[in-house]
């Protein structure tokens, strides 16, 4: 923390972002920091590769995050947050790479300690609360737009202070936030108070498309490129549907199969994002390592070329082999 305060300090041009595909603890922690480090006279570039889903578009300074490096930019130092490997920041990241100082904050357990210099606390219960700390640290009070930018952070990888990440710090810190202006009724109805009519048909195709293995430990939900086109939906709007199949009586871990959009070439076999939740009995952590994925122990995912049948039996495989 005291070396990253002091490069901090010195730094004149910063780069802030998160991982691609980004979250409410993503989207909040860059808009967060990027802000507390701008209202201290810094100049900062806001990146994220992925367009910053609809939900989270409320959030002060949303429009300023970049979806391409600005050229000429030379910021001196990289801010990465969220993100439980450097891979995670997306295509950018060999250019990040050559920033001279790239500093990691996050609270992955399976985060690798990448960058120059890392921040990574897995008791936090999201990254938000250690940016939350860092800002304090840095003597910046939070406005009420920062402290908004946290709050989602926290309220959304918390599963709204529910999931077993909600710690002390979850209440402590929101407390300081709604005194710093934060309105939770607010940010609640932004960020689950409105479904679109594709959303809704969406989950319902999502829904129809649960499968349970023999044993009944693990379910398996599965979005395809062509359940978004027939719904006129985008990735962002599966985000939380796989907390359906993690419900249902008996499921030790739910698996979200999502095909990814495609990189252009021409002919490919979509890749495919599993993502994974446990009910604690099992680390799902350690299974999405061996995929070079990785998360928590009871979140975790990871990326794989292979197609559709093949990643069901390689799950059901695995849910024979949980005792
Ligand atoms: P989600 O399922 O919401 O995408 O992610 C759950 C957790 O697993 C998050 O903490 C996320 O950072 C991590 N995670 C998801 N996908 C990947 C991946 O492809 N690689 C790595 N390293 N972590 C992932
Ligand atoms: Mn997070």
């Amino acid at each position: 923390m005291e070396k990253i305060l002091r490069t901090i300090e010195s730094a004149r041009r910063l780069l802030v972002t998160a991982h691609a595909e980004p979250d409410g603890d993503a989207v909040g922690s860059m808009l967060a920091l990027g802000l507390a480090l701008e209202r201290t006279g810094r100049e900062v570039v806001f990146y994220n590769e992925s367009p910053i889903p609809a939900v989270y578009r409320f959030l002060p300074g949303v429009e300023r995050i970049e979806r391409r490096l600005p050229e000429g930019a030379a910021p001196e130092t990289a801010v990465i947050l969220d993100c439980a490997g450097f891979e995670r920041v997306g295509q950018a990241a060999a250019a990040i790479a050559r920033i001279p100082c790239v500093i990691n904050i996050d609270h992955h357990a399976s985060n690798p300690g990448f960058g120059t210099l890392c921040l990574i606390d897995e008791t936090a219960c999201a990254t938000a609360e250690i940016v939350f700390r860092l800002i304090g640290a840095l003597g910046i009070a939070p406005d009420r737009r920062i402290a908004t930018c946290l709050y989602t952070g926290i309220l959304t990888d918390t599963g709204s202070f529910r999931f077993s990440n909600t710690n002390e710090a979850a209440f402590a810190v929101s407390l300081t936030l709604v005194r710093c202006g934060v309105n939770p009724s607010e940010v609640a109805q932004h960020v689950y108070g409105s479904y679109s009519l594709g959303r809704i048909k969406l989950l319902n195709l999502a829904l129809d498309s649960i499968e349970i293995s023999p044993n009944g430990k693990l379910s398996m939900m599965t979005v395809t490129r062509a359940m978004l086109a027939e719904t006129r939906t985008q990735p962002e709007d599966a985000d939380g549907l796989i907390n359906y199949a993690r419900r249902i009586k008996d499921v030790r871990v739910a698996a979200l199969i999502q095909e990814q959009p495609p990189n252009g070439t021409e002919g490919e076999r979509p890749r495919l994002h599993v993502s994974l939740r446990s009910d604690g009995s099992v680390d799902v952590a350690e299974y999405a390592a061996a995929f070079g994925g990785g998360g928590h122990r009871r979140a975790a995912g990871f990326q794989i070329d292979a197609g559709l049948a093949e990643v069901k039996a390689r799950l059901l495989g695995w849910a024979e082999r949980m005792g």
